[in-house]
């Protein structure tokens, strides 16, 4: 059954890159149209070449998570385009890492806005169409630092602390309504992110650890597994780590 969301009309936020990217791929090829958010556009125009490329189809929303003009934007291009929202991936996010006692405030504010305020307010805007439906799927990119807190991790681990208790918080109001929700609890996969940490002691210990890392379709495919269940399946929790990390 290649086209199981066949007709299903999914968002995907941080599209332009890794895990968000992969994730738009699949569900399209699964048969969902997509629309493709983040900042850069070139990148989301490329992505939306191949999908239609393969047969699939894909709408470019160039949007900045941080802006609520352009979440509700995003909200509105997409019910004008296709009529309803059957699944919302919120997916982008930055990974500052830095000790406290070195950490920038504007990064500390950074990660808030993009990982956790950003995925609370499309969630927010997204809902009442879900619930005009009487469906819909919101599936959250946490991690495992959504589980265990480290050191140098403090800003984004209550990020993705905070999009765990978003989520199970928002699955007990909506669950009734016909509406799933699932938290991705990714380990380390290999994409842009680790690329934009600030901190150059962190960044040499990354590069010194030569850590087993997933493919950003390996997340993916958890993503296409947990929204093509039956209705009556709600795929709350998924976490996948590489095969090696401890
Ligand atoms: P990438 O850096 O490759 O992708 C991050 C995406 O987020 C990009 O598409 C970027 O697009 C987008 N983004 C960043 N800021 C904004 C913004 N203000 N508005 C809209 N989009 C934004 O990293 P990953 O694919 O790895 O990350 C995706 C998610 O997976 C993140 O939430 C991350 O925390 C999570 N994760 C990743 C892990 C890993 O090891 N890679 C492990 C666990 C979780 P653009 O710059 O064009 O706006």
């Amino acid at each position: 059954d290649a086209q199981r969301l066949a007709g299903d009309v999914a968002i995907v936020t941080g599209a332009s890159s890794g895990i968000g990217e992969a994730t738009a791929e699949a569900l399209a090829d699964a048969g969902a149209s997509v629309v493709l958010a983040a900042r850069r556009a070139d990148e989301l125009e490329a992505l939306a070449d191949r999908i239609e490329s393969a047969g699939g189809d894909a709408l470019v929303v160039p949007t900045d998570v941080t802006d609520e003009d352009d979440i509700d934007s995003l909200v509105d291009a997409t019910t004008d385009e296709y009529g309803r929202i059957d699944i919302l991936v919120n997916n982008a996010g930055v990974m500052l890492l830095e000790p406290l006692e070195r950490a920038d405030r504007s990064n500390l504010r950074q990660m808030v806005e993009v990982n956790l305020l950003g995925l609370m307010n499309l969630t927010h805007a997204v809902l009442p169409v879900m619930q005009e439906q009487e469906s819909g799927h919101i599936v959250n990119v946490s991690s495992v630092a959504g589980r265990r807190a480290s050191a140098d991790s403090s800003g984004y681990n209550a990020t993705k602390f905070g999009v765990n208790a978003f989520t199970e918080a928002v699955r007990q109001e909506v669950t009734t309504q016909g509406i799933r929700t699932t938290v991705i609890e990714p380990g380390a996969v290999d994409t842009e992110l680790a690329t934009h940490v600030p901190d150059e002691q962190v960044l040499e210990r990354f590069a010194e650890m030569d850590l087993p890392m997933l493919h950003p379709d390996d997340i993916a495919r958890g993503i296409v597994y947990a929204t093509s269940q039956p209705a009556r399946v709600d795929v709350n929790e998924l976490l996948i780590r590489p095969t090696g990390q401890d």
